[in-house]
């Protein structure tokens, strides 16, 4: 059984990010992410300072909003105009999930396409559909991401993908299908989910449940991707997969922490840096 070892693979990542804005830095092109986090949920606040922490190792300068739990949604979307029209900053990321009184949706949508580096704007999204060059969002990315560089073949192979958010699911499917994968995509919906994920080849868990998948849902041989993070009580971190149950089954895994994790916040580097160049 192989590791996936997604942190490893960030950090050479974060280090070839940060060659560019250096690069890039000395021509007087600095590159600047602007942050937007409403409310104090304790999730959000780590994700952002590892965001955070990752433009600081990079040379990315990062700017975060912290407008508090009773942020209204004019007040967050005012603030992503003014963002847009400042030229200084190259990506906009709101952090979610946003309290619920605002509308996710409609906020994300008033962020300028070429500044959001996540990839959740229509625009985006759409572009990402119909297979034309744009942001991916980053947990997608980085799964194509280290599955290629560990040279673990995408074409052909049976590629399932349980969960069909709009920020992990749907891209993932997306880039996988890309990549001449033969993709299903499962859901809450879906009937005899242990007998479809036993004939993935690759196998993409990202439902939001701690250790749901065991063995009865995985066949010998197969690269499983656990995009789930949960924070136990003891304090530990685990996936959606049920790490100790499927080890000795699986040819490869990624594990929690240390897998995609990492990889989505290297992502963001490289999108911070797409943005730049692209405006140049
Ligand atoms: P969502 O809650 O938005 O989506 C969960 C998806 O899983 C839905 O499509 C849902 O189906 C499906 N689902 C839920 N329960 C089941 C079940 N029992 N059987 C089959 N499908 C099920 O979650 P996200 O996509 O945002 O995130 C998924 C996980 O990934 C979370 O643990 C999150 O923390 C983690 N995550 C990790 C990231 C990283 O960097 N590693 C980045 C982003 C997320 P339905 O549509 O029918 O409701």
């Amino acid at each position: 059984m192989k590791i996936l070892n997604g942190k490893e693979l960030a950090s050479k990542i974060k280090d070839r990010v940060r060659d560019t804005v250096s690069v890039l830095n000395e021509s007087g092109h600095g590159v600047t992410l602007a942050v937007i986090q409403a409310g104090d949920n304790a999730a959000s606040s780590t994700y952002v300072r590892n965001k955070r922490n990752a433009c600081d190792y990079c040379g990315i300068k990062s700017l975060v909003y912290n407008l508090g739990s009773d942020a209204t949604e004019e007040h967050i979307v005012n603030l992503i105009h003014v963002l847009n029209i400042t030229d200084y900053i190259d990506g906009i990321l709101v952090q979610l999930p946003l309290p619920s009184h605002i509308d996710e949706r409609k906020v994300l949508q008033e962020i300028d396409p070429k500044k959001d580096i996540d990839g959740f704007h229509e625009i985006n999204a759409g572009k990402l559909l119909i297979g034309e060059k744009t942001f991916v969002p980053c947990t997608a990315k980085g799964i194509i991401k280290i599955l290629k560089e560990n040279n673990i073949q995408i074409e052909g192979q049976n590629c399932v993908v349980v969960g069909r958010s709009n920020i992990v699911g749907k891209p993932v499917a997306l880039e996988l299908l890309k990549n001449n994968g033969t993709v299903t995509i499962c859901h809450s919906k879906t009937k005899n989910l242990e007998l479809i994920c036993r004939e993935a080849d690759i196998l993409i868990c990202a439902i939001g449940k701690p250790r749901f998948f065991n063995k009865e849902y995985i066949s010998p041989n197969t690269v499983v991707v656990d995009v789930g993070i949960h924070r136990l009580e003891d304090g530990s971190l685990c996936g959606d997969v049920d790490f100790d149950d499927v080890k000795d089954i699986v040819s490869a895994i990624t594990p929690v922490p240390g897998g995609i994790g990492p990889m989505t916040v290297a992502m963001l580097m490289e999108n911070c840096v797409e943005a730049k160049i692209a405006k140049i």
